[in-house]
């Protein structure tokens, strides 16, 4: 078989979809971003494959949140994208572009690609947080991608929490993630806690965002702090059980909220001390995602590099 030069990786996320043309080195050429939840998202995903086709194409790779069945090449469960429940990506795609498809979880890609180029090259083992409107997991060990789902934004961490999305409770996700901070914000201040972000999106509390309350924190509001540190103080219970399962070399953080690194994840950093083995925690480094908002596309293209052979 000739050697192909491109994949196509796609990321389709709770909130957008991003598609990238890379070359065989892990380097995007093009790439293209459309919102996941606006339109049909099969339909924009078949454009923007439209629009970065040419020559040289191994395969196309697709990160998608939620449950996956590989083999079927659908969908399971999506809590974050209900839309793409059901929807047959691989038959799909293969039929419109003759190109050999594959399916993974969005996290697990993005494991993928850091593994591949970004914070876990240099390690065999490392688990991989996402952190943004929900929570999502990949598993790096010996080396390898590691076939299990790792949904680590729903282990359970409240015996009698909230209600999660997936239908269980009290799910890390419902406490750590950006829809837990926005929504504790919102309950607070409808509740009548003082807040200087009251005054924030021209007084529609339900328009804040992550980034707002890490701003107001800097400014010394005290809700918009206390939410990033319980947020924070959860997910150090998320690393700590995660370190103490799979003893990795590193835990590595991507998504949006890491932008408040100093203030959540410190404190979760600070939380994970506390829980996991000393002796285990000690050996694990805690480190900020490398591709950012790109490690899934490329992690995806990986994927389709490797099940053709490229
Ligand atoms: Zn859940």
């Amino acid at each position: 078989m000739p050697h192909k030069r491109y994949a196509i990786g796609a990321d389709i996320g709770g909130t957008n979809l991003r598609v990238a043309l890379v070359d065989g080195e892990g380097r995007i050429v093009e790439r293209v971003k459309a919102s996941s939840t606006d339109n049909d998202v099969f339909d924009s995903l078949v454009s923007a494959i439209e629009s970065l086709y040419r020559d040289g194409i191994a395969g196309i790779g697709l990160g998608v949140a939620g449950v996956i069945d590989r083999e079927k090449g659908i969908v399971k469960s999506s809590p974050n994208l209900p839309s793409v429940e059901g929807v047959g990506f691989i038959d799909g795609i293969r039929e419109r572009f003759s190109l050999p498809v594959c399916i993974e979880n969005d996290a697990n890609a993005a494991a993928l690609g850091e593994k591949w180029r970004g914070a876990g090259t240099e390690f065999d083992s490392f688990v991989l947080f996402t952190l943004g409107t929900g929570i999502g997991g990949g598993v790096v060990y010996g080396g390898r991608l590691l076939d299990v789902a790792a949904e680590l934004g729903h282990m359970s961490i409240e015996a009698d929490g909230v209600r999660c999305p997936c239908g269980n409770n009290g799910c890390l996700e419902s406490y750590a993630s950006a829809r837990a901070m926005t929504g504790r914000v919102v309950e607070a201040i409808e509740s009548g806690t003082e807040s200087l972000m009251k005054g924030c999106c021209e007084g529609n509390v339900y328009k804040i965002s992550p980034e707002d309350i890490y701003n107001y924190a800097l400014d010394g509001d005290n809700l918009a702090r206390e939410t990033l540190k319980t947020a924070g103080r959860y997910l150090g219970v998320g690393i700590a059980s995660a370190i103490n399962i799979f003893s990795p070399e590193a835990v590595i953080l991507a998504g949006g909220l890491t932008g408040a690194w100093n203030i959540y994840v410190e404190t979760a950093i600070k939380e994970a001390s506390k829980r996991a083995f000393p002796e285990l925690f000690g050996a694990t480094k805690i480190l900020p995602s490398l591709l950012k908002d790109d490690a899934g596309a490329i992690g995806a293209a990986r994927l389709a590099f490797d099940k053709t052979g490229n």
